[in-house]
């Protein structure tokens, strides 16, 4: 191979919920190559979900090495990458023996159910009796969804957990922490760190003062000791140790959702994007002061690129079933063979015959935030076929994202005029168009989609100097702009519709 000159790349370690990957962007923000790996997912019981820490770090460092060979073979080198970001699937629990590096426990994986008794009995502990009890402090309800209120499972149905907290030997982290432990050197230096995004979906942050919170700690009766030290999400927080990119600094991270802003260059208040991954994640850019929601969003840090910049915040509304509505479509329905053939199953069919899906399989988040919800089909007659049903489920994910903008519009005081999409997803042509039907707005896809891990890459070149400031990362390529075909009419009661097979859905178990 003719060895090429040298360029100033950035990696991205983007380690998401069903796959991890590595990639590599020039200094124009394209990718130069990537690697991509699923891994195992681990369901113990119904609504339970896992992932072994071990097989998440190995994909990581398995896609890592393939890209390092990619790229000598492609005649660049390694020492080329100037910078490492990360992004992470978010809130999914690891907890570790500090003495050893090694888990103590599976990874609880962010829409895994167990906790459900937990958060009933947070909520019978607090003195205002109600899942809202700490909401205006970390800006969070309590939910089976959050990092602590996981932790706090661990600690009280695993011993060896429970143990390792009363003996000073345990550490807590989410993804983002666990890697960047095990990058800069595990137990012989490994930096216990996490960024202040993933921080931010913990419930002992304080979202105003974006530190630990001592009185949530006490209420949950979980040491301070065990936490990571929350940083920003652009600063150098140690050197990646051995492997083929050691040496070089990891300096920036962001939780997946957060890091897609990032990339949609959302970095203005009032700009919103919506990534349709396993779930569905809706941010809205506040500016630099929190917003508490009054329906049903959770407060979340949005970026803070830079030890002394100011904290970004944002609204969510999250989604825990979008694609693995789909996932579930193909493996447990066996329906289709592959994601895409949802599309043409759907197309073959004008409507869904009257059919509604609403996929509550572990219960509603954003705006219902109900655990004993759980998935239905209703409207069902002797003419609903497949095709009803595959259409049903890309139909479902857009009403439920369609829930989330109307409580975004409704906290807001305004309609906001258009949406910024990315994920899996929305390289689906008909689900964007009835996306942008069911909402009555603009849908706008950029052209480069690998979103989550841009941003993540574009928060560490901007630590090492590679962009001196946001305004150097906008987007050249023209988006596709999908637009509203149907009348507000036939919106409005296939909507009316929708609401009432959620009803349906609620207070099942
Ligand atoms: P994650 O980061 O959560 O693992 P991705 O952004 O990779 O998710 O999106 C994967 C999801 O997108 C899958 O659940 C799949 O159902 C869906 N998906 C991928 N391609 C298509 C497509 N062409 N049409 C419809 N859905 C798709």
């Amino acid at each position: 191979v003719e060895k090429k000159p040298p360029q100033t790349f950035v990696g991205a370690i983007d380690q998401g919920t069903s796959s991890s990957r590595f990639m590599v962007f020039n200094e124009k923000g394209a990718i130069v190559t990537m690697h991509q790996m699923e891994f195992e997912q681990i369901y113990p019981k119904a609504g339970w979900c896992e992932h072994d820490p071990d097989v998440i770090m190995g994909s990581v460092n398995e896609c890592i090495a393939k890209v390092a060979d990619k790229l000598e073979a492609m005649g660049h080198s390694v020492t080329d990458i100037k910078a490492v970001g990360i992004t992470n699937q978010r809130e999914t629990t690891v907890v570790w023996d500090k003495t050893t590096g090694k888990p103590l426990h599976h990874a609880v994986v962010w829409l895994d159910g167990r906790t459900k008794d937990t958060v009933a009995q947070l909520v019978e502990k607090s003195s205002s009796k109600t899942t809202s009890h700490w909401h205006d402090r970390c800006g969070l309800p309590f939910s089976t969804y959050f990092s602590g209120v996981k932790l706090r499972w661990l600690l009280d149905n695993v011993e060896e957990v429970r143990k390792a907290h009363q003996e000073g030997r345990l550490a807590f982290g989410t993804v983002d922490s666990w890697l960047i432990y095990n990058l800069t050197g595990g137990i012989n230096g490994g930096k216990h760190v996490s960024d202040v995004t993933n921080a931010s979906r913990t419930m002992f942050m304080n979202i105003q003062t974006l530190q630990w919170d001592d009185e949530i700690l006490e209420f949950f009766d979980v040491k301070k000791e065990v936490l990571p030290e929350i940083v920003s999400s652009a600063e150098v927080y140690g050197n990646i140790v051995g492997g083929p990119l050691a040496g070089i600094p990891i300096a920036g991270c962001l939780g997946d959702q957060q890091a897609a802003v990032v990339g949609q260059r959302c970095f203005n208040p009032g700009e919103v994007k919506n990534t349709y991954g396993t779930g569905c994640f809706m941010l809205f850019n506040t500016g630099e002061k929190p917003v508490i929601s009054t329906h049903g969003l959770l407060t979340t840090v949005g970026y803070k690129l830079g030890k002394d910049a100011p904290a970004v915040y944002a609204l969510e509304g999250s989604v825990a079933i979008a694609g693995a509505a789909i996932k579930w479509l193909r493996d447990n329905l066996k329906m289709i063979k592959e994601a895409p053939e949802i599309n043409e199953l759907a197309a073959k069919v004008e409507d869904t015959g009257g059919v509604y899906f609403v996929p509550a399989f572990s219960g509603l988040f954003a705006p219902h935030w109900r655990d004993d919800a759980r998935g239905c089909i209703v409207g069902l007659t002797q003419f609903a076929t497949r095709e009803h049903i595959a259409r049903a489920t890309l139909e479902a994910i857009c009403f439920q994202s369609k829930e989330v903008l109307d409580a975004m519009n409704a906290d807001a005081g305004h309609d906001l005029a258009l949406l910024k999409v990315d994920g899996g997803m929305t390289n689906s042509e008909l689900g964007m168009q009835i996306q942008a039907d069911l909402l009555g707005i603009e849908v706008v896809r950029p052209a480069m989609r690998e979103t989550t891990a841009l941003g993540a890459a574009l928060a560490a070149g901007l630590t090492v100097g590679i962009w001196k400031d946001l305004k150097d990362f906008s987007a050249h390529e023209t988006p596709d702009v999908f637009k509203p075909t149907i009348e507000a009419e036939e919106r409005s009661t296939r909507y009316a519709n929708w609401k009432k097979a959620v009803e349906r859905s609620l207070g099942w178990v």
